[in-house]
């Protein structure tokens, strides 16, 4: 990819994704596959005025192989420094920049069992970590190709040529076109208005059919809102956009309260493993029965995570007539195609949706209703001819999707 085009994207991922203020920390996490990335967005956050900048590599192949080799006790054993790493950033929270261009099947081979096991260890360690400082730092996720990733979503074409096909798409979904920051405003002008929409009613719950076989009910809590696009941290109140790309419309359900069947209608990468044709059965809110054509075991461990793996964190509405599925592209990878279709996630919920969410700890957003798991799981079940029906605690019908596109 040109490394003209290159620089305006790592000027996007800084200004309009994480927004990094001046004097601020920033931290990149990033695959050594994505060198020349990194350093342009390193570049572009001196720009912008970051005190300093790390940089967190990792590596598909060796983490294969770490969790391959390595015990359960070796790969759970949390060592000092790494917990002073976390009370560290919590004081100084820093910008979160997230590369993805990860294997889809990076961890294949590796035994799913294990790495349950060290999740349901470390989990409990990191997680009051994690709850401390959540909301109130700027983050961003952003696509970048690597071989394998591209190889992947074009497994006909050279390792050269997928490469750049991929960045084309990538870039393209992320709005990169001649001015890609008036372009970020512009969308995220539209996505609040979708959002404001949805919120001038206060629904009781969503019904969702197809005719794939999706036939399910799910309940919203008063007083939470849908959300879209870029939102603002705890505190400082800066704006940031957490997802480049987004073409959602999302609110948290109530946890406890779903009921009826729903059908994948893409694939689900999950822990470096595929899942695919699968349905989920919801009662009293919890994943009931699962069936996969593919990787059904996994998808009951991935359930069965912890208490709250089992149960909804997020309910998501985009069209299927959005940008990315026009693409025709699948990418395997959630980041993507979460914005083509539709879609649920299993686990954790996002607390900040509660109106003055500020006044309250983060243990009472939980009591309320939000779902609280180490995992956040989205799936897609958007499909052409999907409708979802509000109904609001006032007695209000509102047709919200048809035929898969929205209906207002
Ligand atoms: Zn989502």
């Amino acid at each position: 990819m040109k490394k003209s085009v290159l620089k305006k994207y790592a000027e996007l991922i800084v200004k309009t994704g994480a927004n990094v203020q001046k004097g601020q920390d920033v931290m990149v996490v990033a695959n050594v596959d994505q060198e020349e990335l990194v350093n342009l967005i390193v570049v572009q956050c001196y720009k912008a005025g970051a005190n300093y900048v790390t940089v967190r590599w990792g590596s598909d192949k060796v983490n294969n192989t770490q969790y391959r080799k390595a015990s359960i006790k070796a790969l759970s054993d949390i060592p000092e420094w790494r917990l002073e790493r976390e009370r560290f950033i919590n004081k100084t929270l820093p910008c979160v920049i997230f590369i993805e261009s990860s294997d889809p099947d990076a961890l294949k081979g590796v035994n799913q069992e294990k790495l349950a096991k060290i999740s349901k260890i470390t989990h409990p360690i990191l997680k009051p970590f994690r709850d401390e400082r959540e909301n109130k730092y700027q983050w961003v996720i952003v696509g970048a190709p690597s071989k394998a990733w591209a190889k992947k979503v074009f497994p006909e074409l050279s390792p050269k040529k997928a490469i750049e096909k991929l960045w084309e798409a990538i870039l393209a979904t992320a709005r990169v076109t001649d001015d890609p920051i008036k372009a970020w405003e512009e969308h995220n002008k539209d996505l609040d208005k979708r959002s404001r929409y949805l919120n001038s009613f206060d629904f009781d719950y969503l019904q969702y059919e197809s005719s794939n076989g999706t036939n399910f009910k799910v309940w919203m809590m008063p007083g939470v809102s849908w959300a879209a696009g870029g939102e603002y941290t705890k505190g400082n109140h800066i704006y940031y956009n957490p997802n480049l790309p987004t073409e959602e419309c999302f609110t948290s359900p109530w946890k406890g309260k779903a009921e009826g069947k729903v059908v994948s209608t893409k694939p689900l990468s999950y822990n470096g493993e595929l899942i695919e044709d699968f349905e989920i059965t919801f009662k009293n809110g919890k994943a009931v029965e699962v069936k996969a054509r593919k990787g059904e075991e996994l998808l009951k461990h991935m359930i069965s995570q912890d208490e709250g793996a089992c149960m909804l964190g997020e309910v998501a509405l985009v069209p299927y007539d959005s940008p990315i599925n026009n693409t025709g592209i699948l990418f395997y990878n959630t980041l993507f195609d979460e914005n083509a279709a539709c879609h649920l996630a299993l686990g954790h919920a996002f607390t900040n949706l509660r109106k003055d969410y500020e006044k309250y700890s983060y243990q009472e957003l939980i009591d309320y209703g939000f779902n609280d798991s180490s995992i956040h799981v989205d799936f897609m079940i958007g499909s052409k001819d999907m409708n979802i029906t509000g109904y609001t605690r006032d007695g209000k019908v509102v047709p919200i999707f048809r035929n898969g596109n929205w209906a207002f």
